[in-house]
């Protein structure tokens, strides 16, 4: 049996996180739960998994959620203090990282210092401060489990092999809503149609991200901490039915690959029973159904967020740092219909050329660098 803390416990990963415990016949419990601002739903959750803390984000709202849960003998706390109880709650074996955003790296920190496993969904993390994380979890002997599922396909493949053996990762791309378009396409492309994605419900960032398939560059970034390889062995393949999650090429030319319907829930349950797995009824592949599996090259000409992290990454230091919270920022006022698809681009451009470089940059120097990048986006010209 394993106790997790859910960190975005209100999300798409935390609630289908949720819905792997509810149906583990008591293989796992919650200790912890956290979210932004649904108290409704935090409400909801904390009575049925009956936490020991629960932490909403919003202090405002901490007194209500209180009065809500008086009759539960529930601890409520609030804010990124909380968040940081919640992570590092001395009940957890595993903390699930399913915020959103650079706001998870602190609480992860917190986790790994506390010794605890981390099912690592928020890639932002990994992204901005993986040369912190990944040497902080050796030191404390914690595993970082992929939740996302290119990573936990590619964690699969290497099961049993010589890590030294690999040649190079093929991390595939469904290539979003707008795959195919063309630069004046893109031009005029709306929020509505970059929110549907063709194959996978998720939360709102990330579905923008992949639109603009920045959410892949950040996947090869987040794949380069995790799998210690750099991201010029790291391919980036176009698989359109999301059927194949992604590969490994091995020295002798052998590929492994890892597929299964795109359900979340798959590398979540086999992040949390790992090295198990568990069945608990999820949808399975019937090859007879499949009509076909089809692969291509993605267009970094027109799709320029890819390139941008391919860059962003090479270059190293506080870059992906700047290209990660660029994106943040403009992707915040793009759902916000502030601004047009394709500015994300302009935005995240303008950022990587006048934020100062940093080369080795510590906790504070990365939000330092977050906060320059939002005060030189959010001047009005
Ligand atoms: P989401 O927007 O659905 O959920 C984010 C969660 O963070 C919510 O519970 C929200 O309430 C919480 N949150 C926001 N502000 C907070 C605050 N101030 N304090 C505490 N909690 C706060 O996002 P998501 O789609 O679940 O994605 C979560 C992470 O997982 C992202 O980093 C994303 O890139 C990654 N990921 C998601 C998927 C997916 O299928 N959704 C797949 C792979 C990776
Ligand atoms: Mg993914």
């Amino acid at each position: 049996m394993k106790t997790l803390s859910v960190l975005g416990s209100t999300g798409s990963i935390g609630t289908q996180t949720l819905d792997i415990v509810r149906k583990s016949n008591g293989e796992l419990k919650v200790c912890a739960i956290s979210g932004g601002s649904n108290i409704k739903l935090l409400e909801e959750q904390a009575r049925e998994f009956s936490p020991k803390t629960v932490c909403v984000g919003n202090v405002e709202l901490k007194k209500d959620l209180e009065l809500s849960l008086n009759d539960t003998g529930i601890k409520v706390v609030s804010g990124n203090e909380g968040l940081e109880e919640v992570a590092a709650h001395e009940d957890a074996d595993v903390t699930v990282t399913a915020v959103v955003g650079m706001m998870g790296i602190k609480p992860t920190v917190c986790a790994i210092n506390a010794g605890k496993e981390i099912a690592l969904a928020n890639k932002e993390t990994l992204v901005t401060a993986g040369h912190i994380i990944m040497p902080l979890a050796k030191e404390k002997g914690v595993s970082i489990l992929p939740v996302d599922s290119e990573h936990s396909a590619v964690f699969q493949c290497i099961q049993g092999e010589n890590q030294k053996q690999i040649h190079k990762l093929l991390i595939t791309a469904s290539g979003g809503p707008f795959r195919g378009y063309t630069k004046e396409a893109l031009e005029k492309v709306t929020l509505e149609e970059a929110l549907i994605h063709p194959n996978w419900s998720m939360g709102k960032k990330i579905t923008i991200d992949s639109a603009t398939m920045v959410n892949k560059g950040l996947e090869v970034i987040e794949a380069r901490w995790l799998y210690d390889i750099s991201v010029d062995d790291i391919q980036v393949v176009v698989h359109p039915q999301s059927i194949v999650h992604s590969m490994v090429e091995f020295d002798d030319g052998s590929i492994k690959a890892q597929l299964g319907v795109p359900d979340m829930r798959h590398p979540i349950q086999y992040a949390l029973f790992y090295p198990d797995r568990f069945d608990f009824g999820l949808e399975r592949l019937d090859f007879y159904k499949l009509s076909s599996l089809d692969f291509e090259e993605p267009d970094m000409e027109v799709f320029e967020g890819l390139r941008m992290a391919y860059d962003a990454s090479r270059k190293g230091g506080n870059m992906p740092v700047i290209f990660n919270a660029a994106n943040e920022f403009a992707v915040a006022r793009f759902l916000a219909g502030e601004i047009r698809f394709v500015e994300i681009y302009e935005l995240i451009k303008k950022a990587m050329n006048d934020v100062d470089h940093i080369e080795n940059p510590d906790l504070e120097q990365i939000l330092a660098t977050e906060k320059a990048v939002y005060e030189l986006l959010g001047k009005k010209n």
